[in-house]
């Protein structure tokens, strides 16, 4: 009853069955899921999504599932605002966010991916789930796992922020702090995915995983009124989410949901860990690995895996990218928030910044349409404004002191 045909190789073609798998056995290529998308056609219109319900299983045939979704059934849907107050100070004509700082459950586009992987993790039946996390993820996964019923093994670099790790430990999975940066982690799960017979979401089901951020596009594209934008920019850690953006607007044109598509794709990183963004620059398809060290964890891979394909998809579009310092980070953040009202977590702050940047150099044109991925909640990522933020007022409690402040700073 799927509308999967099965995994193949992105490199050599080779194609495999349905099976928690990632590599190619003969190329090591990575792996990928592919559709029949003839018989989605005939299922998946307009029309059908409209009539069901405002969350993420709403494509579901564009999804790697055989059966009905059972993780995440809240997840997705978030609002795609239209920033109008920003367009001005950016003096751009129209400008969106698509805003995941209000993503069920855990306020990341992380429970996307989790809710996909995790419905597939029951389908291949493990009772156990594990993933190697930057933050978001780990909150992600210890959330729709307890919900879900899994075991839960959640491995994050120790330097991870106060707040994402009370996040995650409130759901009580089995939290695992590694002395390493997340390149390190990552490393170590991949030797623990080969000896553990549980579902690493990021690992050794990560073909399926990964399929989940497609359903960021997806919305875009319908709620700009079944258009693509002219410009979308996505934040960058292993590159995934912007190939799957990408992967999600091209199959809405092959399956006949939009008949146009001239998107260009931006990538945004910070400077402090840029590997695809420096690659991009310097227009060389060879990602240089480096030593993370910015405020922006949640999107701190020194060695993306997906990273060569997100040049190439920046490349293939005419789109560009940026990269941006803690301090551009820290104003971006604040500057969302005092024009939109939104307050999204470090890597928020970095698709501003460098959507800023890409305005200014004329990368992006100001008479278009652009979407930015905002990818995640401020409220995880306090630590990183202290300091940077005015102070309270601290009056006594009485009227003459209150006045004496609203002299101050000439109120009134
Ligand atoms: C994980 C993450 C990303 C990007 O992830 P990819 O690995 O590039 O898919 C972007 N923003 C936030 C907040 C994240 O947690
Ligand atoms: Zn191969």
């Amino acid at each position: 009853m799927g509308y999967v045909n099965g995994l193949k190789c992105r490199e050599c073609g080779r194609e495999y069955p349905v099976d928690p798998i990632y590599v190619c056995e003969f190329c090591f290529g990575p792996l990928e899921v592919v559709y029949d998308y003839k018989k989605i056609k005939k299922v998946l219109t307009r029309k059908s999504i409209k009539a069901r319900e405002e969350n993420l299983w709403r494509y579901k045939e564009l999804l790697p599932i055989d059966g009905e979704p059972q993780v995440g059934l809240e997840s997705g849907f978030t609002p795609l605002i239209k920033a109008d107050n920003l367009a001005r100070e950016l003096g751009v004509k129209e400008l969106y966010i698509k805003d995941d700082t209000v993503a069920h459950p855990t306020l990341s586009f992380k429970d996307r991916v989790v809710a996909v992987a995790l419905t597939k993790a029951k389908e291949f039946g493990f009772d156990t789930v594990a993933c190697a996390s930057t933050g978001n993820l780990a909150h992600s996964v210890s959330a729709h796992g307890a919900k879900a019923g899994f075991k839960r093994f959640v491995f994050i670099p120790a330097t991870l922020e106060a707040s994402k790790i009370v996040a995650s430990l409130v759901y009580e999975p089995n939290l695992v702090a590694v002395d390493g940066n997340y390149d390190e982690v990552n490393r170590l799960c991949s030797e623990i995915a080969n000896k553990y017979k549980w579902a690493f979401v990021n690992i050794n089901i990560r073909p399926f995983y990964a399929e989940g951020s497609k359903t960021q596009g997806f919305e875009i594209i319908e709620q700009l009124g079944w258009k693509a934008p002219d410009n979308v920019v996505v934040p960058c850690a292993s590159g995934s989410l912007l190939t799957k953006v990408w992967k999600s607007f091209k199959e809405f044109k092959t399956i006949g949901i939009i008949k146009e598509l001239n998107t260009k794709v931006f990538a945004a990183q910070a400077t402090g860990c840029s590997p695809i963004a420096a690659a991009i620059k310097t227009g060389t398809d060879v990602i240089r690995p480096v030593k993370p060290n910015t405020v922006a964890k949640s999107l701190a891979i020194g060695n993306p895996a997906d990273g060569f394909y997100a040049i190439q998809v920046v490349k293939e579009t005419g789109g560009y990218a940026e990269d941006v310092s803690d301090e551009e980070i820290i104003e971006g953040i604040k500057m969302l928030a005092r024009t939109e009202g939104i307050f999204a977590e470090t890597a928020g702050g970095v698709t501003l910044a460098c959507t800023k940047k890409l305005i200014e150099s004329g990368k992006i044109n100001n008479d278009e349409t652009t979407v930015m991925c905002i990818t995640g909640n401020g409220l995880k990522t306090q630590e990183a404004l202290s300091g940077h933020t005015a102070s309270p007022h601290f009056i006594k409690p009485n009227l003459a002191s209150f006045e004496e402040v609203l002299k101050k700073i000439g109120g009134k």
